[in-house]
């Protein structure tokens, strides 16, 4: 009797070591309780609070107030990632998480740049897909598959989540959609060429001062050609974003008798509210400045 016992001992304590680290139930267990995904910025921390729910810890590699095209990482974030379940990232978007990526992370990434249709913008393939809110939604039902794999005993809620959201993302379509319909105009005059996919989506014309990142700097020459389509057009508005100087905006919306208003990319995480409010507040801003019914 005393020899079975030991022996089931024996092989409980075998077992236990062969699980590893956890056993112990230090933090690791409780960490290993709940997936941990990392995203590169903001619309994508939002989708995976969202679709994750309780069940995941989500860590934004942007920090607040950051500016996502030209992020750097430090090293403790770059070797966390080999911690991490999950990346969700934008090949080509932010370089520094490109390459953490392939150090640390090439077998459990999700590129949200192969989940959707993609359009051509300013120099290249545009990566600016979240603001369009139906994308984001085959988003949120790609990352549900992603979860749902990495931990099967939460598929139901993670679908259930993303269908969630895929409901109210489709009810704000609905809102932009009939928002935007009956406008005086549908010109944008934009700081970066962020907005191709709600312009797309919604039947405006988007011209930016600068390419597809901030950093373009939009030159002279640049700045009378937009200047010459805002006055030809009846522009009234002139598009900037939270996270940067208005200074060139004012200036050309001094120029040619327009107002310089925000209009946000939705690149870092809004003041108040979350992305649905700011998309919200993104049409009411369209639809001063484009005179819409
Ligand atoms: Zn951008």
């Amino acid at each position: 009797m005393h020899l079975k016992t030991a022996a089931t001992v024996l092989t409980a304590t075998l077992l236990l070591s062969a699980c590893g680290g956890t056993a112990d139930g230090g933090d690791a267990e409780q960490a290993g309780d709940r997936l941990e995904v990392s995203v590169g910025f903001y619309p994508y921390a939002f989708v995976a609070e969202r679709v994750g729910g309780p069940d995941v810890d989500v860590v934004n590699l942007t920090k607040p107030g950051g500016e996502p095209h030209d992020l750097e990482l430090t090293p403790q974030q770059v070797a966390g990632l080999s911690e991490t379940d999950l990346v969700v990232y934008s090949e080509g978007f932010q370089p520094a998480v490109d390459e953490a990526v392939e150090q640390q992370a090439a077998d459990k990434a999700l590129d949200v740049l192969t989940t959707v249709e993609l359009r051509e913008g300013e120099g290249g393939q545009d990566p600016h897909v979240w603001l369009d809110p139906v994308r984001l939604g085959t988003i949120a039902g790609a990352l549900a598959d992603e979860l749902a794999e990495l931990d099967p005993d939460r598929a139901d809620a993670f679908q259930e989540r993303a269908a969630a959201l895929q409901a109210e993302l489709g009810e704000l379509d609905g809102e932009l959609r009939s928002g935007l319909s009956s406008c005086a105009r549908q010109e944008i005059v934009t700081s970066h060429d962020a907005f191709g996919y709600l312009a797309g989506a919604y039947g405006l014309e988007q011209v930016s001062l600068a390419g597809l990142s901030p950093d373009d700097e939009a030159s002279p020459g640049r700045l009378a050609e937009v200047a010459t389509y805002a006055q030809e057009n009846g522009v009234t508005t002139i598009f900037f974003e939270e996270t940067a100087s208005p200074r060139v905006a004012e200036s050309l919306a001094r120029e040619v008798g327009a107002e310089a208003v925000v209009l946000s990319p939705l690149e870092g995480a809004p003041e108040t509210g979350d992305y649905v409010s700011a998309m919200r507040t993104n049409l009411q801003s369209l639809q001063t400045a484009l005179d819409c019914a």
